[in-house]
């Protein structure tokens, strides 16, 4: 508490004497001001939130004001981990419209220098995608005749966790879709949209798939460290990634699992992604999925599916081997995985024909070229296709 208070009292005291100025008081908000240096129009700063609940500073998105436009703006951002700081933070000037820019590496810091034409510029790890953002997401959908947008379940900070079900009729094969359990990990959203903008669509696949299946979709498990612009990561008493055991302790993770184990009784459960984003600091593509089911029949399964949306994508994200277990807990691919289950008192979902969880990138796609918001929504838009294309064929 003492640190947390003395960086309060930093934060003001550097906003009142300089006449640069630094704000986060928004939603999804979040950033230490380490000092301020008017004469070099240069300011230091670190992903804030290191509380005993928020044990990874890897979010940051802050704006600053009152610089001088006519030189360049300098911005030290400090990391505890090299990984977690981003290649390619984002800037905007309305926090609508985001552009990468390049920041330098050096000391544990990244360093970001340009000239800024306007008097606010927003500065995030990543393309932000706040709480409000998945809300009017889900309002906006919530009128097509395939969806009904229900509510998971109110989070320990009393919000409402919002979840999507698609389907065209009853009595319907299963596929449950989570994202958000890191709350940092902005970039999953858009690839969301994309996938549900695709089975929502009148594309024929897309038809096809709502009168065989039903997708159940939480779009965002960890709503409360996302209001605040916290990472999640790590967080205590327990990692939303880490709670799939037997008893879990957040309540969005009980929901779904109470969820699914009703929903299988009556139905094929047949397919569960949990959707996350790597590091930002990665220099190389990590766009990526963890494969659990090596030289199985559902390792079959996932190897189809991924060439379905390499069809439709022409890139393929890399597939990575699972460090099953290693941590002593139950992580969310594993809980579905249909593997293991006796030894570790989870239910057996024999139906299952693969449980993935899937990495999108921050930085670069596989083939070179940037991922951007329209990018990363077209990724979960061939995802949705390929899954529809999966399960009707
Ligand atoms: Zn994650």
């Amino acid at each position: 508490m003492k640190y947390i208070i003395t960086l309060v009292l930093l934060f003001s005291v550097y906003n009142s004497f300089s006449q640069i100025k630094v704000d986060a008081d928004f939603e999804g908000g979040n950033i230490d001001v380490l000092s301020i240096v008017d004469s070099t129009n240069t300011i230091v700063v670190m992903p804030a939130l290191q509380t005993s609940t928020n044990t990874t500073k890897c979010w940051f998105y802050f704006k600053v004001f009152d610089f001088n436009k006519e030189k360049e703006l300098n911005i030290d951002i400090k990391y505890d981990y090299r990984v977690m700081a981003p290649e390619n933070p984002v800037y905007s000037y309305d926090k609508e419209n985001w552009t990468k820019i390049k920041s330098k590496s050096n000391n544990r810091k990244k360093t970001i220098s340009s000239i800024f034409t306007e008097d606010t510029v927003y500065f995030a790890t990543g393309f932000p995608y706040v709480y409000s953002d998945v809300l009017n997401y889900t309002n906006k959908i919530a009128s097509n005749k395939n969806v009904d947008t229900t509510t998971l379940v109110q989070s320990e900070g009393g919000r409402r966790v919002p979840k999507i079900i698609v389907a065209d009729g009853d009595n319907k094969d299963l596929v449950w879709v989570i994202a958000r359990q890191h709350a940092f990990e902005s970039m999953s959203n858009f690839m969301i949209e994309g996938f549900v903008d695709y089975i929502i669509s009148e594309d024929s696949l897309a038809r096809e798939f709502r009168k065989k299946a039903t997708l159940h979709i939480v779009p965002m498990m960890d709503v409360d460290n996302v209001a605040i612009g916290a990472s999640g990561r790590m967080q205590k008493p327990i990692d939303f990634n880490r709670d799939w055991n037997p008893e879990s302790h957040w309540k969005a993770v009980k929901e779904v699992k109470s969820q699914i184990e009703q929903t299988q009784n009556t139905n094929d459960y047949r397919v569960f992604i949990d959707v996350h984003s790597t590091f930002p600091g990665a220099t190389y593509p990590v766009f990526c999925y963890f494969n659990m089911y090596k030289g199985t029949d559902r390792q079959k399964n996932i190897d189809r599916y991924w060439d379905i949306y390499e069809q439709y994508a022409n890139i393929r994200p890399t597939k990575l081997s699972e460090t099953k277990f290693k941590q002593g807990n139950i992580i969310a691919d594993e809980y579905s995985s249909g593997l293991d289950c006796e030894k570790n008192g989870i239910p057996c979902y024999s139906s299952i024909e693969f449980s993935f969880t899937h990495e999108c990138d921050w930085n670069t796609r596989t083939d070179g070229k940037p991922w951007t918001e329209k990018s990363l929504c077209q990724m979960g838009y061939d995802m949705g296709k390929a899954l529809c294309k999966y399960i009707t064929e």
